[in-house]
């Protein structure tokens, strides 16, 4: 494997004029003015180089079944309900095949954008089985030296009132499927808070057998009340600390959050803090709140706040081009500005706090290994053309490099543009 030396790299704390020098794969040499040599050496001239982003929820095996050439929603918008509906009616003509096509597609386009991670939610039900793993299973092998892909089983139609899932989860996990999901939601048993609670318990139950992760859908909708007791991620982080699960846990969307009185979400909030719960938001603005008309609400969860109370916050895409959300580039860069916008973050802090959270705050939720630009850390890097992370993040700039474990995976520039 290739030696690489890169020169004067600005960090992502800004300080500036670092060499990293890459081999075997991994970050071996950090410091001024190195001048060992090697294949390849880089002179960044003051660019940014930021570990690999990593996009922390995404629905990978229903990604991009919309048509390429008119991207938009097909259909006019309808409830998250039917708009589930309308998915699960296009889903049953999957074939693995389609499914690893479009999934393939879909990594090298994060790729090009610089992720070098994803955790993939992957639909498991009696109806599909376990074609979306296998399919999965699949493209993780393929494409191991672009992307590092963890795999989430996702309960599509329920997990309480299908007595038939507890064995194919079970089996799942045995083919090295990663994570367990939860989308209590989902689930026709699933009604009232308590009912939530015992799926949740169910989902539990299952990752502690398999001994792995556990990756729940909390809180999706944004009634126009709700109690601390109500709150699913209230549940799920309690569950957290009795069963030892803390750090191993992440809460994705809990939009009802915004719902709470603001004593009721800071007590949900510190709750999630002492459970080591980590959050991901979804920036998609226009599911929820649809039905609303005036003070129009989007659905976000409390990001600032968690971020203060020391949650591990990160953001992801979710849906992309699906019948879910039609928009999407697997790029985070774009995802946390449309976050910057929503959640009111706008202060250089507060900027840069964007960038950690799609790479640091999100490899911890993953629990990556070696992450960093630490000496030692995989060499998992983008070079972005941009000199300071929040210049990168309001100028949409170009991922110049992306190199996974040490080798070139992407190449990208723009020309005749100014920063
Ligand atoms: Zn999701």
């Amino acid at each position: 494997m290739a030696n690489i030396l890169l020169k004067n790299a600005v960090m992502m704390d800004g300080s500036k004029n670092y060499d990293l020098y890459i081999e075997n794969g991994r970050i071996s040499k950090k410091g001024h003015g190195l001048t060992d040599s090697a294949e390849n050496t880089m002179d960044l001239q003051g660019r940014l180089v930021i570990p690999g982003f990593v996009e922390s929820h995404l629905h990978l095996d229903i990604a991009l079944m919309n048509p390429w050439d008119r991207p938009g929603r097909p259909a006019s918008f309808r409830s998250p309900v039917e708009l589930n509906n309308a998915l699960e009616e296009r889903r049953k003509h999957f074939t693995r095949e389609d499914i690893e096509q479009r999934a393939g597609l879909g990594i090298e386009m994060a790729s090009r954008h610089g992720v070098t991670a994803i955790r993939a939610q992957c639909h498991v039900d009696r109806e599909v089985g376990l074609k979306h793993v296998e399919a999965l299973l699949n493209v993780r092998e393929k494409y191991r030296d672009r992307v590092t892909l963890q795999i989430v089983t996702f309960p599509q139609q329920g997990l309480l009132n299908q007595p038939e899932m507890e064995k194919m989860l079970r089996e799942a996990f045995k083919m090295g499927v990663d994570v367990m999901g939860s989308a209590s939601n989902l689930d026709p048993y699933v009604s009232t808070p308590a009912d939530a609670n015992k799926y949740n318990d169910v989902a539990y139950e299952i990752a502690m057998d398999a001994g792995v992760d556990l990756d729940v859908h909390a809180d999706l909708g944004i009634p126009k009340h709700i109690d601390f007791e109500e709150l699913e991620v209230v549940h799920v982080a309690r569950r957290a600390v009795e069963f030892g699960y803390q750090g191993r846990v992440t809460a994705g969307h809990v939009c009802a959050l915004d719902s709470a009185e603001p004593d009721v979400a800071k007590r949900a909030i510190d709750l999630i803090s002492e459970a080591g719960v980590s959050v991901v938001s979804q920036p998609d603005m226009y599911r929820l709140g649809r039905e609303d008309q005036r003070s129009i609400r989007r659905g976000l969860t409390r990001v600032k706040q968690l971020l203060e109370a020391g949650v591990n916050v990160t953001f992801a895409s979710n849906n992309i081009r699906d019948a879910l959300r039609p928009m999407g580039n697997f790029d985070l860069l774009e995802e946390g500005l449309v976050l910057a916008y929503g959640a009111h973050m706008d202060s250089v802090a507060e900027l840069e706090m964007l960038m950690r959270m799609c790479t640091i705050n999100a490899a911890k939720a993953l629990r990556l290994e070696d992450y960093g630009l630490d000496v030692g850390d995989q060499a998992d890097l983008v070079v972005l053309d941009a000199v300071s992370p929040s210049a990168a993040l309001v100028g949409q700039v170009e991922k110049l490099y992306v190199f996974k474990h040490g080798k070139l995976v992407a190449a990208n520039w723009r020309k005749n543009e100014i920063y």
